[in-house]
């Protein structure tokens, strides 16, 4: 069975920077489940998968468009501490933040006084992407989980 839209997905991968540096890798883990066609994972890679089958490997290197997005500088705002911890906040603290667009994740970049830095980009934003895939295995999705928009793997807990 190739990957296609509505394929539930399983895959092992190692994702490094231009550097070579590994970023993340489910090596020693679960392999990732995903849903094809449904924004699980990012678009340059789903591209990339498509017409694959189960015992395939996959390298490819995805610009930051095909991947995380660019950077935008708009993303980065000053905000009064209050407003985003009660805990103590430090450099490099994930801090959940309400925006126009709902609740976001932030990455802290500096803190003065009562305000902090916050970085809405992704952290992967304006990276190239060299992803190293292993399709572990592909089958039908579930119409439960096509409704959901995303898989369920035997005993892992609902998302
Ligand atoms: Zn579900």
């Amino acid at each position: 069975m190739q990957i296609a839209d509505q394929k539930a997905v399983t895959i092992h991968y190692t994702l490094k920077d231009d550097e070579g540096t590994v970023l993340d890798s489910s090596k020693g883990r679960e392999p990732l489940g995903y849903l094809q066609g449904a924004e699980n994972i990012v678009p340059g890679l789903e591209k990339a998968l498509a017409g694959k089958a189960a015992g395939e490997t996959v390298q490819v290197t995805l610009t930051p468009e095909e991947g995380y997005g660019l950077r935008d500088d708009k993303n980065v705002r000053n905000v009064p501490l209050r407003k985003i911890s009660d805990k103590k906040v430090t450099v490099g603290t994930q801090v959940q933040l309400r925006t126009s667009e709902g609740a976001q994740m932030a990455t802290v970049t500096a803190v003065r006084g009562d305000y902090a830095t916050v970085d809405l980009n992704h952290p992967l934003a304006g990276m190239r992407l060299h992803f190293d895939v292993e399709v572990v295995a592909v089958r039908d999705a579930t119409p439960e989980e096509l409704t959901h928009g995303h898989i369920h793997q035997p005993g892992g807990h609902h998302g």
